[in-house]
């Protein structure tokens, strides 16, 4: 055996040009995730407008941590699967599949009969009771709209429901996902199950100090995206920032010139409290403000449909 030195004649992937090359995905934590928004909602509930939407919002992201800890495992993503997806630059989680088969159902019943316990504006409770009274085929149409991030504005409150159980579901199965093994997918597609943002986030967190994180609406997960650059179209041209308050707010609005979208993007750098859907709903002024503009909402939450 030789004692010469051993080089590998592979750079290491981690490294570009001597700089850590940021994580591509950062998975959930799920417990932690809707306990965590749970107080944000409440905290907001305390200073905004629509504390009582806000505050049913915190009871039912502490249903969905309830749930997160307490359901039945969920199956993780077989490895076959997984390769795969790797392989075809596609994300491993199939949406499609979980809307048609599995149990989702069970999930949704199981956060219908919680729900039943909290407090709620009149229209979500009649929403609850429609849905409990729903049949199969009805929740699964409910379930396969979500989960196409396509919810018809006229019937938002039900879908609010089956979006919450769908978010319990595909943040369980994102977390047992392998992070490094995730490819990109398209600008402004997550990685793990092919949802759309929500929001994005130029975070604070040490290691990836003001790096931007797009936050997937449906399974949480956050993936990394320049930090100038359109989540609906790609482009990085033609691309201004609005906000409700002054320069120095924390919560903007990125408009794109070239498609006429927009997603608010939060500079958690500055507010690490800020929370990627809880304060979405928090900052409907913005919303209100992009409105007025004759702009297009490109960020999806089940939480604004209709609003
Ligand atoms: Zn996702
Ligand atoms: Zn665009």
């Amino acid at each position: 055996m030789s004692d010469a030195p051993q080089h590998d004649p592979q750079p290491d992937p981690s490294l570009i040009g001597g700089v850590p090359k940021p994580p591509l995905a950062l998975l959930p934590d799920p417990v932690a995730l809707f306990q965590g928004r749970a107080r944000r909602f409440a905290f907001l509930a305390d200073s905004n407008e629509l504390a009582p939407y806000l505050r049913f919002l915190a009871e039912l992201s502490r249903l969905q941590a309830r749930l997160a800890a307490t359901l039945p495992a969920v199956a993780p993503v077989p490895a076959e699967v997984m390769a795969r997806a790797v392989q075809g630059g596609m994300p491993p989680i199939d949406r499609k599949a979980l809307a048609e088969d599995g149990p989702l159902p069970d999930t949704l019943q199981a956060l219908l009969d919680g729900a039943l316990a909290l407090e709620m504006p009149d229209a979500a409770r009649g929403a609850l009771e429609a849905v409990l009274a729903a049949d199969a085929r009805d929740r699964r149409w409910l379930l396969g709209n979500v989960l196409a991030d396509d919810i018809p504005a006229d019937s938002a409150a039900p879908h609010l429901f089956a979006a919450a159980a769908a978010q319990v579901h595909l943040a369980r199965i994102a977390a047992g996902l392998d992070a490094l093994a995730l490819v990109p997918v398209a600008v402004g597609v997550c990685p793990a199950c092919g949802g759309r943002p929500c929001t994005s986030s130029v975070v604070g967190r040490g290691d990836i100090e003001n790096l931007r994180y797009a936050s997937c609406a449906g399974c949480a997960t956050q993936w990394n995206e320049v930090r100038v650059k359109c989540l609906c179209c790609g482009s990085n041209k033609g691309l201004s920032y609005r906000s409700v308050g002054t320069d120095e707010a924390t919560v903007k609005a990125e408009t794109c010139r070239e498609c006429g979208a927009w997603v608010k993007i939060f500079y958690q750098v500055k507010n690490p409290s800020l929370d990627p859907v809880a304060d979405d709903v928090g900052s409907l002024g913005l919303d209100i403000l992009m409105r007025d503009a004759g702009v297009r909402r490109g960020g999806f939450s089940p939480f604004l449909v209709g609003y």
